[in-house]
Order: C-alpha cells, then structure tokens, then sequence
C-alpha cells in the first residue's frame, strides 16, 4: 500500500518561494564587486530570480542546459542560481581560482551554454574565449555604468539584459531528480570530475545542513557565507539559510581579515563558515587590532583540519563556538559536524578540544563506514583508522560523462580520507590516503602534526610531507611559515612538539619557507610541496 500524501516534488526554487513568502524583509546585504554595500532581500531576490529565468529562456536556455558562473558571493550570484535551476538549467559553479587551462578544460567538458561572471574576472574569459565554442553569449554581473568595453561573445551587463524581462513567470516544474547544480573537483590529480546535484539532494541536504546539531540555523541568525558559493555547492548556504529564513551577509570579492571583520561586526553576524586560511587572517588581524566579536555565536569550519589553537583562540579569546566540518564536493558538501552529543557535552578544556579535533559525527542523512583495503568494516573504538565510505541521498553515484563505477557492492562511495571513528560515531580523518606518511610499517598523521606546530606561538602556518627514508621508507618533514616579524628555530619548534605525541611522531627536520601552496579550495597543495622537496634529503 502506498502512502495517501501529496506529492510534492523537492524542487529548489521552492525554497525562494518560501523565503520570499515568510521571510520576505529579511535582508540580504552585499559588499558589491563594484565596491559599495547593496542590501535587498528574499522577495525581491525571488522577484529578479524568476526574470533571470524568464531571461535565460529568451536566449534559448531551457531544461538540461549547463549555465556556467565564475563570481563572487554577491545577491546577483544568488539570483543567477534561482534563476537558471527555475528554468531547469544546471547552475555549475566555475572555480576561479583553477588555472587558466583548467578552467576551459571545465567549461568545455560541462558544455556551458551561457556564462554570467563579475567584471573582475573579464579579461581572464577574454584570454580563453576562442577556445569555448560552446558558449553563446556572456553575462556581465552589473549595470550598464560598469560594463567595461569587452570582446566577450554577445556580452550584455546583467541588469541592462534582466531590465528586458517583466518577471511574469511561473517556475519550470518537472522531476525532483532533474539536475539543478554542477561543480567540479578540485583534482589534485588527473583530470577534474564533475559533480552533478539535483534538486531532491539539494533540497534533502539543505535540510540537513540547517538542523540544530548541524549548522543550527534559523530565522534569527545573520549568516556570512565567506566560503565562495563556487567552493563544494558553497556548503549549501544559498539553500539552508533561505530555507529557514536567516538573513545574509555576502562578501563579494573580499575575503581578507579586515574587510570580514568590518561585516562581522557592522551587520551584527551570529554565523560564519569558511576554510581555516581565512580564519586565519580574521584571528591574525583581530591580534593586531584588538578588536572583538561580541556577535558572532558560531563559526564553521571545515575544508582542511581545523588546528587546536584555532578553536581555542575563537573560544577562549572571542566566545565563538567551533563547528568543526567535514565533506567532500561529492557530498553536496556536508559528511560531518563535531556539535556535542550528551556524551561528550560535559568536556571542558583541553578534554573538550580534544574532541573539537575530530571532524564529527554525521547528520541523518550519511552512513559511514571504514574499511581495510580489502573492503573489511573496521572497529569504531577511535584508534583503528580505514579508509573511510559513505552513503546516502546526496552523496554522488557517478561523475558527469564517466562510466566508472564509483560505489563498491553495499553503495558506499570510497572517500579518499584515512579515518578513524569512536565509539560515539565520532569520525576523525588522519589523512588523504595519499598524504599518510608510512614509517616502518606504521602510519604518522601529517594533519595531527600540522596541527600540533600551528599551536606554537610563532607559526602562521605548518605542513608535513613523507620524505623518503634509507631505514623507514618515509620519515616526516615539517614545513613552517612563521608569522609576520617572528623567528624560530627547529629545536624551538621540536621542542615545542616533543611529549605532545609520541617520539617516533617526531619530524626529523622543520624547514622555514615563505608561503606554502595551496589548492584553489585553500588546501595545502602537498603535490607541489613534495615534488618542491624532491631532492631534499633528511639529516637523519
Ligand atoms: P573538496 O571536495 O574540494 O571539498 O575536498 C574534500 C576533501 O577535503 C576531503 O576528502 C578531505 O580530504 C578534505 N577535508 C574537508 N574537510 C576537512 C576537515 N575538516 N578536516 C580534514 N580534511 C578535510
């Protein structure tokens, strides 16, 4: 027997109607690439959405087309993303942080119809243009007074383009299974996949990314997206915060220290996520100034391992709570948060950070699994670490136009993290499966030891790679950024770790650079650091 309720299909656009119906004044505040502050809100973001789309089915775009965006997190981005899922396009998030030659790469695999991108990055699209034929007219995400003078296919400036539509318009409805969004991994090796969202695993993970010992959002909060929209589905935040009616504070292009904490503190946000880098331009420049954060309840952060004394300056210096995430592109993003279960809600300390560490446990919605590499599950006791697998309704079964099988026999998609999990469902990612560093047989965690040395005083920043070993086969090296104006030696660094792990931990030499590389999702690029330390050789 079949169950007698509506059927109502989980498409996404029903999300702005929700926020423009019960939430429509709540405002949604830009710092513009163009350089002032634009505040409009959730009706009048359906309103211009549904022109976009009106718009974008004017010039031929329609159910199945891919839309590329390269742009900052700005109303106009979110608009463009209601816009072309309502008509049922495929928004696909264009990183442009990728390479030149990577970026086209992306965009011809995709086959993107139409690109809508920020002046900032027009004279990059004008450098690869001729090599897209797929792209029929470009977007300027402005008004007619900024449009620069450009050589891009059909290029209109975005309000001069939507100025032709009257918004009267009903949203395109089909399949909840229909594809909404694209996004593309950041292939640190091989060639970049593509990930492709639909609207039910969007609209299902939204959900999950808003419950309370998730992101815990509601309609009370003012949320700063600083993670862009095109980093891993923007960490859904175009849809959870909308979904539960919370304003927004969008950065635009401007993500350094400063300019975060003026939004922070100005628009009295309780919200923020983002990758530890910027996290650690905010800390540093709140040093530097003093300043405090008296709005900010909760920050997440995720993307790479969130360092202890992160989580303890955000708590014990401006009473912010860490959430610390875990996900994957993959994922839509979102696998795991570390909130408190009653188990561990008592912790205080150097206990509760402990646990902090760890990358969490995961919302309805993600089974987990580790396995050895024969496919076996591995105990959940918090020290057996596997290869960790999961599951679930907005986790990807496929990349676009690749016919390898990515699940193993039970559904589970192979992570590519090392991990382990404790008795309460704690997971705790040791490493990349290619990052782990074996010695001896044993396996040392190169993210235990980068942030054990970001917790001394002077260190900015800390990487550890395998170097290859006469006698252990690989031995750890540890590269450091020091801080702005500080020195340090490797027996001050060293010494600093020595009784925090366990001595054979113990990197056999620390190496000062000046910056260390990163992914264009702000990873540590531990390719470029090994192959930059290939003929370097340990003292031991
Ligand atoms: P991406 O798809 O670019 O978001 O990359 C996903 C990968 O980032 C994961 O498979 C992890 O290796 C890494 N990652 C994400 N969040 C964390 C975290 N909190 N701690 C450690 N690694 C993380």
């Amino acid at each position: 027997m079949l169950g007698l309720m509506q059927d109502w299909p989980l498409l996404l656009h029903r999300i702005i109607d929700h926020a423009a119906i019960h939430h429509g004044t709540r405002p949604v505040i830009t710092r513009s690439v163009e350089g002032p502050i634009v505040e409009t809100n959730y009706a009048q973001i359906r309103a211009r959405a549904l022109k976009v789309a009106q718009r974008l089915e004017r010039d031929g775009v329609t159910l199945g087309d891919r839309v590329a965006t390269l742009a900052w997190n700005t109303w106009r981005h979110l608009e463009c993303w209601y816009g072309i899922l309502g008509v049922g396009a495929i928004y696909h998030t264009v990183n442009p942080r990728l390479f030149p030659d990577q970026i086209a790469w992306i965009i011809n695999h995709a086959e993107d119809k139409v690109m809508m991108l920020d002046i900032t990055f027009v004279p990059l699209m004008e450098k690869l243009a001729d090599r897209l034929p797929s792209i029929e007219r470009y977007i300027v995400l402005t008004d007619a007074a900024h449009m620069p003078q450009t050589t891009l296919k059909n290029a209109v400036s975005y309000e001069e383009w939507l100025a032709q539509a009257d918004g009267d318009f009903a949203w395109k409805q089909f399949d909840e299974n229909t594809a909404a969004g694209m996004c593309y991994t950041s292939g640190t090796t091989g060639e970049p996949k593509g990930v492709v969202y639909s609207h039910r695993s969007n609209t299902l993970h939204a959900f999950m990314a808003a419950l309370p010992d998730s992101k815990n959002l509601r309609a009370t909060d003012v949320c700063l997206p600083v993670v862009p929209f095109f980093h891993a589905n923007g960490w859904s935040l175009a849809f959870s915060t909308p979904m539960v009616g919370a304003a927004l504070v969008l950065p635009g292009a401007r993500m350094d220290g400063a300019s975060i904490y003026e939004l922070l503190d100005k628009y009295k946000v309780s919200f923020t996520a983002a990758v530890p880098t910027v996290w650690l331009m905010l800390l540093q420049d709140l040093e530097k100034t003093g300043a405090k954060l008296p709005y900010l309840k909760r920050v997440v952060i995720g993307g790479s391992a969130c360092p202890r004394a992160m989580t303890k300056a955000f708590e014990d210096n401006y009473g912010v709570e860490v959430i610390h995430a875990w996900g994957m592109t993959e994922m839509s993003p979102l696998g795991s948060l570390c909130t408190m279960k009653p188990e561990y809600a008592q912790l205080t300390g150097e206990a509760r950070l402990d646990i902090q560490q760890k990358q969490g446990h995961p919302p309805f919605g993600v089974e987990m699994k580790i396995t050895d590499d024969d496919g076996k599950a591995l105990p959940w006791d918090g020290k057996t670490f596997g290869r960790l697998k999961v599951r679930g309704p907005a986790v990807a079964k496929a990349y676009f136009k690749n016919k390898d099988n990515i699940l193993d026999k039970e559904g589970f998609f192979d992570t590519g993290d090392v991990a382990t999990i404790d008795q309460y469902g704690y997971m705790q990612v040791t490493d990349r499966a290619k990052d782990v560093i074996k010695s001896g047989g044993e396996w040392i965690s190169s993210i235990d030891l980068e942030n054990l040395a970001v917790g001394h005083p002077k260190v900015a920043e800390a990487a550890v790679i395998g170097v290859t070993h006469p006698k252990w086969d690989e031995r750890p090296l540890l590269i450091i950024v020091l801080k702005k104006g500080e020195t340090a030696t490797k027996d001050d660094i060293l010494g600093f770790m020595q009784g925090k792990i366990a001595r054979w931990w113990l990197p056999d030499d620390v190496v000062f650079v000046e910056d260390i590389p990163h992914t264009a999702t702000g990873k540590i690029q531990k390719t470029t650091l090994r192959k930059q330390f290939r003929d370097y050789r340990l003292p031991t």
